[in-house]
This record gives structure tokens, C-alpha cells and sequence, in this order.
């Protein structure tokens, strides 16, 4: 993971930076619980595998500056966002930042839909099998709320999203070989509703059970 294609900025992109067609996108926060926790830090990443770090100042449950190059961005339907476990990082973003446009990829629901040989779906399992790549893990459960980010975090924030794209590319291949691509664009379209239930009190509910 080379560090000089790290930057890190405070509240937004620059206008001017340029992300390319494709764009993988992650989130740190300080917890998983949607409405108790705040969003801390967004990851984005092009092709080029240059990183973009932004640093998301709430205070009191108040967004203090509002990232609009990003926001263009993430509305932006020529672009595709690829996430890993989309159904987290857009409620996240959907709660402090706002919707955002189709089309989205997700990581995670490809693999389900064509590893069906594994229950191991974590991104540190599809990059060590798909990509031959081992991530590690360990600054996860780390206080992204802190003030400056250490060196590590900068470098575990980063390779959460460089390799989605390298993912994508295999993933997208064995959707294809194994005629699931359809079911796969479903599910990704499907990720709105999913997210909606998830923010309104259906989190633990599968609504179309009987
Ligand atoms: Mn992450």
C-alpha cells in the first residue's frame, strides 16, 4: 500500500478532483448503531487507486459543514459506486450526508450471489481469494473520531477501498459465468428499500417472510 497516493482532507473533496466512471466508497464511524453513532471519516477511490480521505466534523448530532463536491458525486448517476456491504455505508451516508443515486455495486451480496461454496464474505476473505492480497484487519475497532488520524489508520482506511475495484472487475466476471447478473443489478437495486427499512425500525425483519 504505497502512502504518497493517500490524501487526506477535512469536510470535502476538492472541486476539482478528479474520480473517473467507477468509484469505490467506504465509512468509518464510532459504532454500528445508526441512530446512537456518527459518521467520521468517507474513503473514495478511482481506477488510479489514488485515495481520498475526508474527515466529517458533527457536533451535537449537526453535519457542521456540508461536502458538496462529494454530494454531486454521490448523486451523480453516470457514476457507479461500488461499496463492500453497500446496506451499512448508505445508511450511514444516507443519514448525515443524504441520498444518493444509482448504480451501486456491492461487493459483499456479488459474492453471495457466486461463492456459494463459502460463507466467508468478509472483504479480507474475497480479497485473500480473489486477488491473492492479505488485509489486515486490526485498526477495524479503532477512535475514528480522533481528532488526527495515525499513519496506520490513514493505511487501513485506504485499503478498505483500493482494492474494490480489482473485486469488481473478477466479481463482475462471475456474475456473468454463472448467469447471475441480473439477480445481482435486483439486489443492488433493492439496496434503497433495504436501507430504508434498516433507518425506520424493520432492521431485524425480513419483510417478505411470511
Ligand atoms: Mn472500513
Amino acid at each position: 500500500m504505497n502512502k504518497e497516493k493517500i490524501f487526506v482532507f477535512q469536510d470535502d473533496i476538492p472541486q476539482d478532483t478528479e474520480l473517473g466512471e467507477t468509484i469505490a466508497i467506504d465509512t468509518e464511524t464510532t459504532g454500528l448503531i445508526h441512530n446512537r453513532d456518527r459518521l467520521c471519516l468517507i474513503q473514495i477511490c478511482g481506477r488510479n487507486n489514488i485515495c481520498y480521505l475526508i474527515k466529517i466534523n458533527i457536533e451535537n448530532g449537526i453535519l457542521m459543514s456540508k461536502p458538496r463536491n462529494l454530494e454531486r458525486l454521490l448523486k451523480d448517476k453516470k457514476v457507479l459506486k461500488i461499496f463492500h456491504y453497500a446496506r451499512f455505508d448508505i445508511a450511514v451516508l444516507n443519514n448525515w450526508i443524504g441520498d444518493l443515486a444509482g448504480p451501486i455495486f456491492c461487493t459483499k451480496i456479488a459474492s453471495k450471489l457466486v461463492r456459494t461454496y463459502t460463507n466467508k464474505h468478509g472483504l479480507k476473505d474475497l480479497c485473500k481469494e480473489l486477488i491473492g492480497i492479505e488485509l489486515s484487519k486490526e485498526m477495524q475497532s479503532s477512535d475514528w473520531a480522533q481528532e488526527t488520524l495515525s499513519e496506520q489508520q490513514k493505511i487501513y482506511a485506504a485499503q478498505d477501498v483500493i482494492y474494490l475495484h480489482k473485486l469488481y472487475d473478477k466479481l463482475i466476471f462471475m456474475l456473468e459465468r454463472e448467469k447471475r447478473t441480473k439477480i445481482a443489478t435486483k439486489c443492488f437495486e433493492a439496496l434503497e428499500a433495504r436501507v430504508l427499512l434498516d433507518l425506520n425500525g424493520w432492521s431485524n425483519e425480513d419483510i417478505f417472510s411470511h
